[in-house]
C-alpha cells in the first residue's frame, strides 16, 4: 500500500509532513476516499439524512457502510465541502 504524506503548517508556521499510519483503524472520510467537488456542500447531498432525538445530528448514507456502529465520529457537518458522490437532492 502507497504511503499518504500531507503537509500542514505547525504552531510556529513551519511546514511540517505527515505521514499516515498504514495500521491506523480511523475510517477515512468520503472526501478522503473519494476526493471533493467544488462549490457544493454536503446540506444539499441526497444522501445526507438526519437523527433525532433531544438534539439533531446529521449522517451520510454512503458514508455508514464505512463504519460499524453509530458514533459521533460519523457525524456529518451541513458545510462540509461535497465529496466526488455528491448527488443533488430534488426535492
Ligand atoms: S456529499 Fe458525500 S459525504 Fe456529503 S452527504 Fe453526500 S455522499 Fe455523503
Amino acid at each position: 500500500m502507497a504511503q499518504r504524506v500531507m503537509i500542514t503548517v505547525d504552531l510556529f508556521g513551519n511546514e511540517v509532513e505527515l505521514v499516515e499510519n498504514p495500521n491506523s483503524k480511523k475510517t477515512k472520510t468520503m472526501q478522503e476516499m473519494f476526493g471533493t467537488k467544488d462549490g457544493l456542500t454536503c446540506k444539499t447531498c441526497k444522501h445526507l439524512y438526519c437523527r433525532r432525538q433531544s438534539r439533531k445530528w446529521y449522517k451520510c448514507e454512503l458514508w455508514d457502510d464505512y463504519f460499524r456502529g453509530i458514533s459521533e465520529a460519523s457525524d456529518i457537518r451541513l458545510k462540509n465541502q461535497a465529496c466526488g458522490k455528491y448527488d443533488h437532492n430534488e426535492v
